[in-house]
């Protein structure tokens, strides 16, 4: 195992609260550029997240469901909200298949209206789009801690490179690495790393990932830690498996022995 150490982060729900962000560039995706006959617009959409939307964010794998879920919750007819949102997620995979289909909508597409909105409020506003997040403040200073100890951090997203590159910068943080979802899955890459890395840990707070990991023969060595703070369905905490384990914000330091 090489020297190097190297310590792995997802960015949303890890590094920042993105849920404005999230939810104020895919309403703008709606309207600029989905083009569809079943929504309708008002500027009071944008002031506020919906319940409703917070509540389904932890499904979420790829940028591009949010889109679908806006269109839903926005539809002027039979719109998911509070009251039937449960019968959502419990088929959330199935649900969001359908919606694609009805619409005839390809899931790239819709990702690529997503990277084209946030595009246009950079290109426009750009301090406005990046105060649309929150950062977690004790993990920059888990990071900032990292690099004095000489210990490399990498991102691994599912957001395009360039939008995590941007905040992390206005963060002032500098990972030698940040992987986007042009770069593959996030066991690929970690996998990859491993054979140049020692892994110090991984913290995400996408369960799913973290079991995948750890299902990996290559990549079941390393340290899971499931984000406390971040997008959680309430399941989550239970029932851990074993080598995930749940992490507080107050307890970061305690991943490695720094
Ligand atoms: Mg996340």
């Amino acid at each position: 195992m090489s020297s190097q150490k190297i310590f792995l982060f997802d960015f949303d729900g890890v590094i920042v609260d993105g849920m404005h962000e999230y939810w104020h560039s895919s309403l703008l995706a709606c309207e600029k550029y989905l083009n569809s006959p079943y929504i309708s617009f008002d500027q009071e959409l944008y002031k506020r997240v919906p319940n409703t939307f917070k509540e389904i964010r932890p499904w979420v794998k790829y940028g591009w469901e949010m889109i679908l879920i806006v269109h839903e919750i926005i539809k002027t007819k039979n719109p998911l909200t509070n009251n039937n949102k449960d019968d959502f997620i419990n088929n959330y995979h199935q649900n969001c298949k359908n919606i694609l289909n009805y619409n005839s909508w390809i899931a790239e597409d819709l990702q690529k209206i997503l990277d084209e909105s946030r595009k246009y409020q950079i290109d426009k506003d750009f301090k406005s789009w990046v105060n649309l997040h929150y950062p977690f403040f004790e993990v920059i200073n888990f990071m900032n801690e990292l690099k004095k100890r000489e210990i490399k951090t990498g991102i691994i997203t599912t957001k395009g490179k360039i939008f995590a590159e941007k905040i992390l910068k206005q963060l002032n943080i500098f990972p030698e690495f940040i992987f986007g979802y042009e770069s593959g899955t996030k066991i690929k890459i970690a996998e990859k790393l491993t054979r140049t890395y020692e892994v110090l840990g991984f913290i995400e707070d996408r369960k799913r990932t973290l079991i995948n990991i750890k299902k990996n023969s290559e990549t079941s060595h390393i340290k899971c830690f499931l984000a406390d703070w971040g997008y959680l369905k309430k399941s989550d905490r239970y029932n851990l498996s074993n080598g995930i384990k749940l992490l507080r914000l107050e307890n970061l330091k305690e991943t490695v022995a720094i």
